[in-house]
């Protein structure tokens, strides 16, 4: 099975996204990570990625859909499908994506939106932390780490993320609103869309995500 997950930033999709890799065996892409990740190394994709992510804007299509189809084309021996998670974020991102499924034989079964209004998503992204190692994401409302601030799985220190500051947090939101619902419609007119409550819990949002695949 093969997944995007749509919805705002703070809508929840970093963490249902490692729920859907364990339950589901989907190999998680998640650009932001990966993002991050190339910037902390210092790679030609972090150079190149940096300035528009201080911003809080996007990162140029073409390099998001080469980065992509990287992950889409290596070794898928050890899993059912992939899940990807902050891509596509723009109508060409999404038409590129088709391309690439189309020419690696794949197709998209679901586009999950994880529907949250706005001011929940603020406040979410607010408390939210990271684990800095593991990447793990938590949330002191709705997916609190067991003890203290410390990660469950690697016991580091929680840190809050560098774009989750409050100007930068508006930019992310409003540059959702403007370039990626139009990617909503896209799923929606090729009957892929399945919109679920992102308010509540992580594990029950996930039982609503698991409920929708079922049908
Ligand atoms: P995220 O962790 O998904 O919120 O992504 C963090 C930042 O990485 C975004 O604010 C963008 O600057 C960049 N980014 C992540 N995914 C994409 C994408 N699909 N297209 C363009 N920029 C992206």
């Amino acid at each position: 099975m093969n997944v995007v997950l749509l919805g705002i930033p703070g809508s929840g999709k970093g963490t249902q996204a490692n729920f859907l890799k364990k339950r589901l065996k989907l190999k998680a892409i998640l650009t932001g990570d990966l993002l991050r990740e190339a910037v902390e190394k210092g790679t030609k994709l972090g150079e190149d990625a940096k300035e528009f992510m201080e911003k809080g804007d996007l990162v140029p299509d073409q390099i998001i859909l080469d980065l992509i189809e990287e992950k889409i084309k290596e070794q898928q021996k050890n899993f059912s499908g992939f899940v990807l998670d902050g891509f596509p974020r723009t109508l060409p991102q999404a038409e590129g994506l088709d391309l690439l499924l189309e020419r690696t034989g794949k197709s998209l079964d679901y586009a999950i939106k994880l529907n949250l209004p706005k001011e929940r998503a603020l406040k979410r992204l607010e408390g939210r932390l990271v684990c800095p190692f593991c990447e793990a994401f938590y949330n002191l409302e709705t997916n609190p780490p067991k003890k203290d601030l410390l990660c469950d799985f690697c016991a580091k220190k929680l840190i809050r993320r560098s774009d989750d500051k409050k100007d930068l947090i508006a930019t992310r939101i409003q540059v959702y609103q403007k370039k990626t619902e139009p990617v909503e419609d896209y799923y929606q007119k090729q009957g892929k869309l399945k919109i679920v409550d992102g308010d509540g819990k992580a594990d029950l949002v996930f039982e609503r995500i698991l409920a929708v695949l079922k049908k």
